[in-house]
């Protein structure tokens, strides 16, 4: 589903998971989880690894 256009990114984003390039690095990744259920799992998964380091004000 690759969409080559000459469009000039500033920040060209790609899934970190499966490396298909995003419309927009917050919301589009949103949505593209949301399309990936796969992804999704592995977002899941770097979230609550990530969440690990920096779950002081999240305790309780
Ligand atoms: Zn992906």
């Amino acid at each position: 589903m690759a969409v080559n256009t000459t469009t000039d990114w500033t920040d060209p984003i790609a899934c970190p998971f499966c490396g298909e390039k995003l419309a927009s690095p917050g919301a589009g990744f949103v949505d593209h989880i949301d399309d990936s259920p796969d992804c999704n799992t592995e977002f899941d998964h770097w979230r609550k690894n990530v969440g690990g380091d920096l779950a002081g004000e999240w305790s309780g």
